[in-house]
């Protein structure tokens, strides 16, 4: 290729230089914590199927009755003719989930965080970004074209500073309620709080808290006791806990009603199948039957943390199914998750640009899925790693 294109080649060779390079794993079978891989069977701490429902029956079946009555595709956005019963009766169940007047579908949890930050702020506006935000929070400010300012991570008074001096019309808070890479809850009450003082709108993205944290599973903001009146507007996807695909975002009419008018990743694309809406309904209703999944979690969680304080590894501060271990380096992480492939453990290294620099680690993800056994299976083999 020819132009400015000519340094494509130099550019992956430098990240591949860089031990940045990334590369894909082909599955043969479904998400579960064995997976199957080039022929071999790994077992796998990586998934966001925290429930285990992503291979569950019932939702499998649920997706087939959905297909079987509705066909494959919905055939058109929501707003010409894709809006199908199955898409409809999924908002409503998840409103009344999560004690909102109102929730709306969107096709994934970033398409969600774009059309719903650019629905709502423009030029003359301002989003707050925790530093350690999500890409498609950071990408769904960029395009609103509202004047971006991050805050240092979980820092209600860096937050407040920074909303204190801030002229803008409109004023948007961002947050993920649990951090993707981090494990760690976003503290809700002082972010609220600092965000009332000066008119702004606290927006959670729960995708990694949904189905999982509080009593019932409805997210970081049942565990913290967070109403609809400190965050007006919270979004959480299908495709992690719940097993499936698709986000939706719940509020009050007022807000739900400007994004199916004003949300461009809403309006100009075309609606998921509704047989996914079908299995996702079938999910919550899991979610909402079998706690002891999340009892489940919670104490591989404490097994896990024990385990690898044991040894001396380094966590960090989360008490959710993330349980990074801090490795440092992407040469360190990537030798670590290769020797954990060796002995048939499959946990990939997170690396630049998807973590700051020197802070590379290996992404441990815990299910409800997994065992004891399983879970001492992992420390074992980080003993062996540590130890060696
Ligand atoms: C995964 C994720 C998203 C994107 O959701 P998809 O449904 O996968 O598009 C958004 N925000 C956070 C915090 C996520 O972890």
């Amino acid at each position: 290729m020819g132009g400015g294109f000519a340094s494509l080649g130099a550019d992956l060779a430098a990240r591949a230089a860089a031990g940045l390079y990334r590369g894909r794993r082909v599955l043969e079978g479904p998400q579960a914590t064995t997976v199957r891989v080039d022929g071999r069977e790994l077992l796998a701490f990586c998934s966001n199927d925290y429930l285990g429902l992503a291979n569950d029956p019932r939702v499998i079946g649920a997706l087939q009755q959905g297909a079987a009555r509705y066909g494959a595709g919905s055939g058109a956005s929501h707003l010409v003719s894709g809006h199908s019963r199955a898409h409809h009766e999924l908002e409503d169940a998840l409103a009344e989930f999560t004690g909102r007047p109102r929730a709306l579908l969107f096709s994934g949890g970033y398409a969600a965080n774009l059309g719903v930050i650019s629905a709502l702020l423009g030029r003359g506006d301002a989003v707050f970004q925790d530093r350690l935000n999500h890409a498609s929070l950071l990408d769904g400010g960029l395009l609103s074209g509202a004047r971006l300012q991050r805050f240092l991570h979980n820092d209600a008074a860096s937050l407040e500073a920074r909303l204190a001096r801030s002229p803008a019309r409109r004023k948007l808070v961002a947050v993920d309620g649990v951090f993707s890479m981090d494990g760690d809850e976003a503290p809700l009450a002082a972010l609220a709080a600092a965000s009332a003082r000066h008119g702004a709108l606290l927006y959670v993205d729960d995708a990694h808290g949904f189905g999982v944290l509080g009593e019932r599973g409805a997210g970081t903001l049942e565990k913290q006791g967070m109403g609809s009146a400190a965050v007006p507007l919270l979004m959480a996807t299908l495709g992690k806990a719940l097993g499936v695909a698709g986000a939706f975002v719940a509020g009050s009419e007022e807000l739900i009603e400007t994004l199916i008018q004003f949300a461009r990743t809403y309006i100009y694309t075309t609606a998921m199948p509704p047989a996914l809406a079908v299995a996702a309904a079938a999910s919550l209703r899991i979610v909402r039957e079998e706690p002891w999944r999340r009892a489940h979690l919670q104490e591989l969680i404490g097994r896990f943390r024990a385990g690898a304080n044991a040894l001396g590894l380094q966590l960090l501060p989360s008490q959710t199914a993330i349980q990074p271990l801090l490795l440092g380096d992407a040469a360190t992480a990537l030798r670590w998750s290769e020797q954990l492939l060796a002995r048939g453990l499959l946990v990939p290294a997170i690396r630049p640009p998807t973590v700051p620099r020197g802070q590379s680690r290996l992404r441990v993800t815990l299910s409800a899925a997994h065992s004891v056994v399983e879970v001492e299976r992992l420390l074992q083999a980080l003993a062996d790693i540590a130890g060696a």
